[in-house]
């Protein structure tokens, strides 16, 4: 039940109350007047009944003294006192027809009666006595008739009173007993109203009052905790407490956009502060592969709803290659033709959308994934792509982490295009152009760096020189000659593979550095690569260039020598395959053996 209608119904019951015990006031009062009436009325009759017996008492004496002594004024006083006795019995006589019960106006009547006849009786004897019989008179007036009457009367007037008594007693205790009861009824009325009234106002004010305003210090408590999480009820009261509560809502309204727009802003700087230090990094990074790993673990942090990777377009600029990946991107391939992805075609991002509003990449499938491409460019050049797939719903949306994807991608195009060009400028400062391999310059550098930070560990070394090389550029011109230190710049290189480096010491001479190979190892990895130059037929511009020959010298460190001279041993041992007679390989070992 609401409230309002408790508070109605409480007031409603009060005011009935409230008339009820004002109703029995009066009927309390009613009964006390009646009360009075009752004992005024019995005065009345009991004076009446006392005047009657009185006047008729006094009536016979005036009418006794007049036959005894004969004056004038004692007929007189008799006929005045017979005069008034007339008016009280018609007083009575009236009293006697209303407003009394049937006995006491029957003994009302008697009295009459009584009084009546002892007038006839007392006139009669002044009469007797004007005629002049005064023993007569006497006789009448002190006679046993008179003497029975006057009897009569005052037991008549006894009686009389005794009724009018026992009546007034009655009504007066019943008019009391009345007037207690509704004033009792009427205390209690007023008892209950007064309850009532105090528990509504009570209830009123402990549940309109107290317990709101309670709530409100509660959840204006939390909130200055800045816990948002607490629910202000709905109170659509138009008093103050209604109010306090509308503007409690509101106050928690504005709380709640404020710290939204705090956790945005710290959202914000965070994603900034992790741009800026990915990009501290990004620049100091050595190469590419450096370069991958900074964004593979930079890129989830500031994109969590952002599975990647990071493409790099291949050496023909016809295909991309994923350099890395983070969060398991699903939709996209390892690798693609570049004229499959419309960013890189556009030259700007593209959006893959899952409503087909726009046409999607073909690397991406099934199509309809919501992705994001965007094409890594410096000075104008394609160099890669940063792919972006959606982890969670609305991550690429329009409130989306867009411009910052495209900024970033800036940087790391022209980071990855600087460091694609420092690879290929060390590359060209370290390697030999005519047949790819290193030169001489890193050979030394490789040397020095593995004898000063890898100085116990083996290392085995082959110096190479290709048997009667003049010969080649003699008979078929410097091309052919070229051509045949191509041919065994690029055998040398596919038999060292990832065991060691080949490297073009000077003129046809060739070296090769094989960590991990003792001498025997590195000798069988030299009788390997003469076979191999040695059985393929060579021809340039139509010629034949006829069979191809390398004399190798091989040596070892630490167990032979120091790495300071691993170069001059294997060389040494190559002098020594030259002076037996070329295309063989000689361990530095044996030579030292056979010195003196
Ligand atoms: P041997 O078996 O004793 O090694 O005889 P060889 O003819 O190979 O040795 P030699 O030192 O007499 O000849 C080396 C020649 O290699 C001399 C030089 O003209 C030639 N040469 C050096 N560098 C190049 C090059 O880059 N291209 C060409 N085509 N020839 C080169
Ligand atoms: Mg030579
Ligand atoms: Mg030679």
């Amino acid at each position: 039940m609401r409230i309002t209608t408790i508070t109605n119904w409480a007031y409603g019951i009060t005011v009935v109350l409230t008339a009820l015990s004002g109703a029995a006031f009066i009927l309390s009062s009613r009964s006390a007047l009646e009360e009075r009436a009752a004992a005024e009325q019995h005065l009345m009759l009991d004076t009446l009944a006392e005047e009657l017996a009185l006047g008729a008492e006094v009536t016979s004496d005036e009418a006794r003294l007049y036959v005894m002594r004969g004056e004038a004024r004692h007929l007189q006083a008799f006929q005045v006192r017979e005069g008034e006795e007339r008016r009280r019995e018609a007083a009575a006589a009236r009293l006697a027809s209303h407003g009394l019960v049937p006995a006491e106006a029957q003994a009302l009547l008697a009295i009459n009666a009584d009084a009546e006849e002892l007038d006839k009786i007392e006139r009669s004897a002044i009469e007797t006595y004007q005629r002049g019989d005064k023993a007569a008179a006497q006789d009448l007036l002190f006679g046993p008739e008179h003497e029975r009457i006057q009897e009569a009367l005052l037991q008549t007037v006894a009686h009389f009173r005794d009724l009018t008594a026992a009546r007034t007693t009655g009504e007066l205790e019943a008019a009391r007993a009345r007037s207690n009861m509704w004033s009792l009824v009427a205390k209690i009325m007023l008892a209950v109203t007064g309850a009532l009234f105090v528990a509504v106002l009570y209830f009123v004010l402990r549940r309109r009052v107290a317990m709101p305003l309670k709530r409100m210090t509660g959840i204006v408590s939390r909130l200055a905790n800045q816990d948002y999480t607490v629910e202000v009820p709905v109170d659509r009261r138009s008093d103050e407490i209604g109010e306090m509560n509308e503007a409690i809502e509101v106050f928690r309204a504005n709380l709640i956009e404020r710290e939204r727009l705090d956790a945005e802003r710290r959202a914000d700087q965070h994603t900034k502060d992790l741009i800026l230090q990915m990009m501290h990094r990004v620049q100091a990074c050595q190469n590419q592969a450096e370069l991958t790993d900074v964004i593979v673990r930079f890129a989830p942090q500031i994109f969590p709803g952002l599975a990647g990777g990071l493409y790099v377009l291949g050496e023909a600029n016809m295909s991309l290659t994923r350099a890395g990946a983070w969060l398991e991107p699903q939709h996209s391939a390892a690798a693609f033709p570049a004229t499959e992805c419309w960013g890189l075609r556009r030259g700007r991002s593209h959006e893959s959308s899952t409503n087909g509003s726009d046409v999607p990449c073909q690397h991406i499938a099934p199509p309809g994934i919501a992705a994001l491409c965007v094409p890594l460019t410096a000075q104008g050049d394609m160099i890669g792509l940063l792919y972006f797939e959606e982890r969670e719903a609305e991550a690429l949306g329009p409130a989306g982490p867009r411009l910052y994807l495209e900024l970033i991608a800036e940087n790391i195009g022209l980071a990855l295009a600087n460091l694609q060009l420092r690879e290929k400028l060390t590359m060209l400062a370290v390697s030999d152009p005519l047949t790819g391999l290193f030169n001489r310059r890193f050979l030394d550098e490789t040397l020095q760096r593995h004898a000063r930070d890898h100085r116990a560990d083996p290392l085995a070394c082959l110096m190479i020189d290709i048997d009667h090389f003049k010969r080649f550029n003699d008979q078929f011109g410097h091309d052919a000659g070229d051509l045949v230190m191509q041919f065994v710049g690029q055998t040398l290189r596919e038999t060292c593979g990832a065991i060691g480096n080949a490297f073009r010491f000077g003129g046809e001479e060739f070296t090769a550095l094989l960590p991990s190979l003792d001498e025997q190892g590195a000798a069988d990895l030299a009788d390997a690569l003469r076979e191999r130059i040695s059985s393929v037929a060579l021809s340039h511009a139509g010629q034949i260039l006829g069979m191809v020959s390398v004399s190798v010298g091989v040596a070892a460190s630490p167990s032979d020598g120091s790495v300071e001279t691993l170069v001059t041993r294997a060389d040494a041992a190559l002098l020594e395959a030259k002076a037996k007679g070329r295309n063989r390989t000689v361990a530095a070992s044996t030579v030292k053996r056979a010195l003196p």
